[in-house]
């Protein structure tokens, strides 16, 4: 007989299953991701069910089932309730969920990305409505990063020449700006605001808490988000709606 066991994990999204469960997609501590069954959770009284709301962070009991794990106790260790009562926290929130929805695998494990998570939403919880875009690059750029694409920012990413600071270039495929020569011969080029490596190699370098102290501005935030959704559309197949209405709605 299977053997239940305990991970900590935080919830990124629940989908109803019959009249009265919930599959929950969880981010494990070790970074990989778990699908599981909580049964009877969409009921009135169902303690299962309400500390499992997306961003939430749990301690779950799971016991293996036959395709999806089975929620048989939950102890909830962060409920990051401001980010469900707040429109801004929200989708900012949604973002972080959406991705690690799409980037996390079952049983593949990356250490770094369950921390990373959960203090991006610890910040966002209680940062300035206003940073609230410039933490999602953060978080975006760390994410892929972790996940393998970390940008080439200083130098070309094809053959490590000096760029044209004027003529900000960046390769979707190879992950960096470019160089003139190289910038070319690629077609999945774009053009972006000279400041906007600076802006995300700062990123990359700062704790999520410190990003605000930075100091950027709306607008060059805002080139930044559009260039990182651009970089993570083309390397995630799967289609991000809360990416989507992010960048849609400023
Ligand atoms: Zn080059």
């Amino acid at each position: 007989m299977a053997v239940a066991y305990r991970v900590r994990a935080l919830a990124l999204r629940k989908t109803k299953l019959g009249e009265s469960d919930l599959i929950i997609t969880l981010l494990a501590e070790d970074g990989s991701q778990i699908r599981a069954v909580a049964k009877g959770a969409r009921k009135m009284k169902s303690r299962i069910g309400s500390r499992l709301e997306p961003y939430s962070v749990a301690d779950l009991m799971l016991s293996p089932g036959r395709s999806l794990e089975i929620v048989t106790e939950v102890e909830m260790i962060t409920s990051h309730d401001a980010l469900r009562s707040d429109y801004d926290r929200l989708r900012a929130a949604a973002v972080v969920a959406d991705f690690l929805d799409k980037v996390s695998v079952e049983g593949q494990a990356e250490s770094r990305t369950f921390a990373l998570s959960t203090t991006t939403l610890d910040v966002m919880e209680t940062a300035d409505v206003a940073d609230l875009p410039l933490l999602v690059v953060a978080f975006l750029a760390k994410g892929m990063a972790m996940h393998g694409y970390r940008p080439a920012l200083t130098a070309c990413a094809c053959c490590a020449a000096a760029t044209v600071p004027e003529d900000t270039r960046f390769s979707l495929s190879a992950g960096g700006v470019l160089c003139p020569a190289c910038a070319g011969q690629d077609s999945s080029v774009v053009r972006t605001a000279p400041d906007v490596p600076v802006v995300l190699g700062a990123l990359l370098g700062a704790k999520l808490a410190d990003v605000s102290a930075l100091g950027v501005p709306s607008d060059l935030t805002h080139d930044a988000l559009i260039l990182m959704k651009a970089f993570v559309t083309y390397h995630v197949p799967a289609r991000m709606k809360a990416l989507d209405a992010y960048t849609r709605e400023g």
